[in-house]
């Protein structure tokens, strides 16, 4: 539309009108796509070829933000439990955004009563009343109408142990001492996350904390008591700390990065067999990091804690010079050299290099073909949103009829 064919005083009406139709249309498609989802998640499609989440993918197939596709993954995990709402979404009068709130914040004991506050409230109203808003329990949920009774006074136990080559930690503590280590943990994640991480855990959130922890120790003398120590035989064979054997894909991944220094051993003897041309000279790697700029997966937005990955394994006769070293972050290192996806071609060109799945498929960051949009009756017309409001008097009323 051309807006200078209109009078000026004609020109906002005309304006919000081409406005409210792309919304509704922009709902639509919305919608699709979070049909799309649940079934890619249904069927686990997403996965394999070091895509480490579904929010991963659709940041390679769509070129979405990691918030985005987190909100989208998010609504899809919930599909079937709000049907109005879904029903209004794919009707284009319930934006994705809206909904996004929804999904977060309101137990599907209120499907039905939050519709009409959903569908007039701005995306900052919804936000600012749904987290905040108590939901009552619903009486019929034995689970919620009798609370269970804990003892009170059992102090916090954690256990540790190694099994096939993993390792599981168990930790149970009473609620104030588990939102201390909630708090720790989130906050370390979230540093992570700012660092570029976007597809940081809880689990690396725990491994940070460690490492602060372990790095934070005063004391040279007792650091390097708690030093956690590689073991390898110049035969191959590796251990930690005279634990088991360590499997061989992570003995290839510690050996190919060169900011562990392993201890190397003949017959138990600690030697130096001219295997330091593996560690990856101090300028390599910053000549290596300067040009990568960030992990090479594609689709990977982490920028911070890179290892150097040789293309062809020092053990197999690979070099250590720039051409044949790239940025990964420890995620998709360790996938690589567990066989999730192979690695091939030069680092040193941004397209150089080609990443393909278990199957060999090729996984790139492909952006939508010239397909044309599909076909959509016209969307239902935008409500009147962001009613003045005071949230004291919100009330969505008792939870709906359990069938
Ligand atoms: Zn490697
Ligand atoms: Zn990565």
């Amino acid at each position: 539309m051309d807006l200078l064919e209109y009078p000026s005083n004609e020109q906002w009406e005309a304006a919000s009108k081409a406005a409210e139709l792309i919304a509704g249309q922009l709902a639509q498609l919305h919608s699709e796509l979070v049909n799309l989802t649940a079934q890619v998640l249904a069927a686990n499609a997403w996965s394999g070829g070091g895509i480490v989440s579904p929010e991963h993918w659709l940041m390679l197939r769509c070129a979405l933000s990691p918030t985005r596709a987190k909100e989208i993954v998010a609504i899809a995990r919930r599909q079937g439990e709000f049907p109005e709402l879904e029903r209004r979404f794919a009707a284009g009068s319930v934006s994705l955004d809206q909904l996004a709130v929804v999904a977060k914040h309101v137990p599907t004991t209120h499907a039905a009563a939050v519709v009409p506050f959903v569908e007039g409230a701005t995306v900052p109203q919804l936000r600012r009343v749904l987290p905040r808003y108590v939901f009552a329990p619903t009486p019929a949920d034995p689970a919620s109408a009798t609370p269970r009774t804990e003892p009170l006074d059992d102090g916090p136990a954690l256990s540790m142990y190694t099994n096939s080559g993993r390792f599981h930690l168990h930790f149970t503590a009473d609620p104030v001492d588990g939102a201390l280590v909630e708090s720790a943990l989130r906050e370390a994640k979230d540093a992570l996350f700012i660092g570029g991480d976007a597809s940081v855990t809880l689990a690396d959130a725990l491994l940070e904390v460690a490492s602060r922890s372990l790095t934070a120790v005063p004391s040279t003398s007792r650091r390097d008591h708690y030093r956690v120590l590689v073991h390898l035989e110049s035969d191959g064979r590796g251990w930690i700390n005279k634990r088991g054997a360590l499997p061989e894909h992570l003995m290839r991944k510690l050996t190919c990065d060169g900011s562990v220094r392993p201890v190397w051993l003949e017959n138990a003897a600690p030697v130096s067999v001219g295997r330091s041309m593996r560690i990856v000279p101090r300028r390599t790697r910053a000549l290596v990091e300067d040009r990568d700029l960030g992990c090479r997966f594609p689709g990977c937005t982490t920028t911070r804690f890179l290892e150097n990955h040789h293309l062809t394994h020092w053990a197999d006769g690979g070099a250590s010079d720039i051409e044949s070293v790239l940025s990964l972050c420890p995620r998709h290192h360790r996938e690589h050299h567990q066989g999730h996806f192979t690695i091939e071609g030069t680092p040193t060109t941004p397209d150089g290099l080609t990443f393909r799945g278990r199957y060999g498929f090729a996984i790139q960051a492909t952006v939508a073909s010239n397909a044309p949009p599909p076909q959509h009756p016209p969307p239902d017309p935008q409500p009147i949103r962001g009613w003045p409001m005071d949230t004291r008097f919100i009330d969505f009323g008792p939870p709906d009829r359990v069938a």
